[in-house]
């Protein structure tokens, strides 16, 4: 959200978006310092969720520094030492999104490395798989990191699923995410076959929104290609409300939206 408008915010509340979660993921531009990302992270959790509020959405976020500025690892690691002190920020969920972007071996040990953050930490994970040709692979690669590090599968949420890994994921025991863009990658047509192919357990859907072409009602779009194919309402209400209220209630942040 910190790379959208107060129209955007008014947009998802009036399509009934009841929380909102947000990746520590790449600024449009590459951070000069750690200072930087402690400006970031203060951003994330103080002024971004006032600004959800005044829409009635409630604002959640991970923390990391993303595998798209993390190939300097002593970098990466100043970064890392900031992340603890904004752990205990009530609207912080967990981890995310770690992973890889070009499958090097610093960005593994760098991902390797949050994931020990998560365990000590005992919070859930976020992970961003890479595009195109790097998906698999790298898929492949963080799924066996994963297994090493011991970790439950059940608090992993592996994102950026395609028809070629959705599987993998899902087989492996971990939660499998969909992200949306209107055009490229995938489109809600596209996720609602995805649905119908892997079953809609342990499976969400999120809305691409950064500084490309984005569209923050992408998950509400994708509801209506639901319907438009006669799922029934509770399937609907499963996959786009039940099963993340599900995962993020890992995290103790996290408070199930209507609940008293
Ligand atoms: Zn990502």
């Amino acid at each position: 959200m910190v790379s959208r408008t107060t129209a955007d915010y008014e947009a998802i509340a009036l399509a009934g978006c009841e929380a909102l979660c947000e990746p520590a993921f790449w600024a449009g531009y590459d951070r000069a310092s750690a200072q930087g990302f402690y400006d970031y992270y203060r951003q994330l959790t103080e002024y971004e969720p006032r600004r959800a509020a005044k829409f009635g959405i409630p604002h959640y976020c991970w923390l990391c520094i993303n595998p798209k500025e993390a190939e300097d690892a002593v970098f990466a690691r100043e970064v890392m030492a900031i992340i603890p002190d904004f752990l205990d920020k009530p609207n912080v969920l967990g981890i995310g999104e770690i992973g890889l972007n070009k499958n090097t071996r610093s960005e593994l040990a760098i991902f390797e490395e949050h994931v020990e953050i998560a365990k000590k930490f005992n919070l859930p994970i976020l992970i961003h798989t890479p595009h195109l040709e790097d998906k698999l692979k790298g898929t492949r690669l963080i799924i066996d990191a994963l297994k090493n590090a011991n970790v439950d599968p059940n608090k992993v949420i592996i994102d950026h699923v395609e028809e070629h890994t959705a599987g993998l994921v899902l087989d492996a025991g971990f939660w499998a995410g969909m992200t949306l863009y209107p055009e490229s990658k995938c489109t809600p047509a596209r996720a609602v076959d995805m649905l119908e192919t892997f079953g809609m357990e342990r499976i969400w859907m999120n809305s691409a929104c950064d500084w490309g072409v984005s569209d923050p009602l992408a998950v509400a779009k994708c509801m209506q290609e639901m319907k438009k194919r006669r799922h029934s309402r509770e399937i609907i209400e499963k996959v786009s409300f039940h099963n993340p209220v599900a995962f993020l209630s890992q995290s103790p942040n996290f408070k199930v939206p209507g609940a008293t």
